[in-house]
């Protein structure tokens, strides 16, 4: 396995559940703790809770039932309250949580079961295969290393070395902004704002989370557009940040930062999970914008249908067991992950006003229909995307 970020941690844990050995190559000294993807849909508790993470997040995270889609003048568009899940799902809520509380839990759990090693310092700069088994090439601080396996998965993220190592594709496109992330002590929920909200406008749109820090009574992460002609040094400086804050929502103190980020983001599929004996999972087999959060929770799908291939190889089925996880995986991932995402950000983003006001009146009606309601949260909530993904033979 390469990479200790989550989509490699759930793949090694969900392994050797299964009575597999794995190694788990990271390249940097110590799990990172940055800043990244924090939301949590059900099928991913679904999945993670026969791993023992779900019971552990739950005690730590913050649990949303209700979301908005908000115009940034009109006010709430629409709100959606996914108890209407209680029968397809025992977890109806999005779970706040970083993923940098998440890695550490999988960790453990991985750590705690025989055959299994993390090898922090373990940077792997080539990755080749023979009919035989897979062998990871790594740089560490005692010189270069070849390590053997049966089988190698690329789960190291973005710019994955596996992906390139095996002349994979990663189709798709940039978008022109970078997203600058905010996190303050200040409470929006005063403000009319659920814990989790989505604001539409031409010229900044908004994402809102309220994230768990340290117990009650959490804060709130903001993430807006910014234009890449501007430097991220300004970007990041206190002037910027209090006039994006006090430009989405005016009050007379200054706002309390705590943190602050920015990223690229990309729409990106690679043309195939699998090559052989070397398969790729997570961001290293596809990425998205945040809007909607369904990056992290597609790679932890990947993670677990993965696993579940894998063991099933391992255990004596035909070794073309692993296409199905390529094809369920990156089909899923094209019409459903990649579509929804995309369609999420145009909606808040739109110029037109004519098509703008088509869109949102759309949301509208979908909030107030019971029944596109409910097929609208099974969609934005990933079940119709699992159930999508099993139906793939
Ligand atoms: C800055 C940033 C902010 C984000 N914010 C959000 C957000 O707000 N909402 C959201 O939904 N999603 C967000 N995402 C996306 C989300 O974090 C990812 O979908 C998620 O991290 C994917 O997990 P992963 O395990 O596949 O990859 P990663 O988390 O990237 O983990 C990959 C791991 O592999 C290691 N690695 C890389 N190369 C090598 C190598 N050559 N050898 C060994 N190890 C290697 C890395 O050090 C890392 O530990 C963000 C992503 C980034 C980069």
């Amino acid at each position: 396995m390469v990479g200790a970020g989550p989509v490699g941690l759930v793949s090694a844990l969900a392994l050797a559940r299964q009575g597999i050995p794995v190694v788990v190559l990271e390249a940097e000294a110590a799990l990172t703790h940055d800043l990244r993807a924090g939301t949590f849909h059900p099928p991913t508790l679904e999945m993670m809770a026969p791993l023992g993470i779900t019971e552990r997040l739950l005690a730590i995270g913050i649990k949303v039932p209700h979301w908005q889609i908000r115009d940034r003048h009109a006010g709430v568009i629409a709100q959606f309250d996914l108890g209407v899940l209680a029968n397809d799902t025992p977890y109806p809520y999005r779970l706040h949580c970083e993923q940098h509380k998440l890695t550490p839990i999988a960790r453990d759990l991985l750590m705690a079961l025989p055959g299994t090693a993390i090898r922090f310092g373990c940077r792997l700069v080539d990755a080749t295969q023979s009919s035989g088994g897979a062998v990871a090439t790594v740089e560490t601080a005692a010189g270069p290393e070849r390590i053997a396996g049966s089988y190698l998965i690329g789960a190291d993220g973005g710019r994955s070395v596996v992906r390139n190592a095996i002349g994979v594709e990663f189709e798709g496109f940039t978008w022109p902004e970078r997203i600058l992330v905010v996190s303050t002590t200040y409470d929006l929920e005063p403000h009319g704002f659920t814990h989790n909200a989505y604001v539409a406008d031409p010229d900044e749109w908004v994402a809102l989370f309220k994230m768990p820090h340290h117990g009650p009574p959490g804060i709130w992460r903001l993430a807006f557009p910014t234009d890449t002609a501007i430097a991220e040094e300004t970007v990041l400086s206190d002037d910027f940040v209090a006039a994006r804050m006090q430009g989405f929502l005016p009050r007379r103190e200054p706002y309390d930062i705590l943190y602050r980020s920015t990223y690229r983001v990309h729409q990106r599929v690679a043309k195939t999970f699998r090559v052989g004996r070397i398969l790729l999972a997570g961001d290293a087999a596809h990425v998205n914008n945040p809007l909607g959060a369904m990056g992290l929770n597609s790679g932890i799908h990947d993670a677990v249908n993965l696993a579940a291939a894998l063991g099933a190889v391992w255990h004596g089925a035909p070794d073309d067991r692993l296409d199905r996880y390529d094809r369920q995986r990156r089909q899923i991932n094209v019409d459903y992950v990649q579509a929804i995402t995309i369609h999420n950000k145009r909606l808040l983003e739109e110029r037109d006003p004519t098509v703008r006001a088509q869109r949102l009146d759309e949301v509208r009606r979908t909030a107030a229909d019971p029944t596109l309601a409910y097929d609208f949260l099974l969609k934005s909530s990933m079940i119709a995307s699992v159930r999508q993904a099993n139906a793939i033979a």
